[in-house]
């Protein structure tokens, strides 16, 4: 069951259907399904992860946050580890949004072994759009304190996966690189 193939794909239709009409904010307005989709691949890819049930929440990190979601639904169709794994990536959205990104930075040393698994692959993925696709409408700026923040983040994830800790800090200098090619005033 933890491995089974046919769990994942339900859990990539289940996830495409609820973000059907999401994009990203980047300039090319990417389907929202190719991030979540990025993540699970970067987990399988760089940190060989096989275990069905991280990357059944991989793929659905983003349904709670970002869509009608209910976490009875996910616990319903996918089981309740995979409940659990996303409700551990979701931030509390009642909060304002520089509380919840302090709160990150507080809460990564204390997830799970699994949940710190997909938040590192999921920074690698945000920090890499940042870098080359960024949200058309970021400043300089605030790309740069993006950066800084998953910095911080990942911080309090260190020694879970050496090859994604490896993929970020390599994506992390690259990113930094775009934006100071930029220029001046970050
Ligand atoms: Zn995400």
């Amino acid at each position: 069951m933890t491995n089974d193939p046919a769990r994942l794909l339900e859990a990539v239709l289940f996830a495409a259907e609820k973000h059907r009409n999401q994009r990203r904010k980047n300039l090319e307005g990417s389907p929202y399904i190719n991030h979540p989709i990025e993540v699970a691949s970067i987990l399988a890819s760089v940190a060989g992860v096989g275990d069905g049930t991280v990357l059944c929440a991989a793929v659905l990190h983003d349904t709670l946050e970002d869509t009608d979601t209910s976490a009875r639904e996910l616990e319903g169709h996918f089981g309740p580890e995979v409940r659990a794994l996303v409700e551990e990536m979701s931030d509390d959205k009642s909060l304002p949004s520089e509380q919840r990104k302090a709160l990150q930075v507080l809460h990564a040393p204390h997830a799970s072994p699994s949940a710190r698994l997909i938040k590192l692959a999921d920074k690698i993925a945000n920090i890499r759009d940042v870098g080359v696709s960024p949200p058309k409408s970021w400043s300089l700026q605030r790309r740069t304190e993006y950066l800084d923040w998953a910095e911080r983040v990942v911080a309090g994830l260190r020694g879970t996966n050496a090859a994604l800790e490896a993929r970020f800090d390599v994506l992390l200098a690259e990113s930094r690189r775009a934006l100071d090619a930029l220029g001046p005033g970050r």
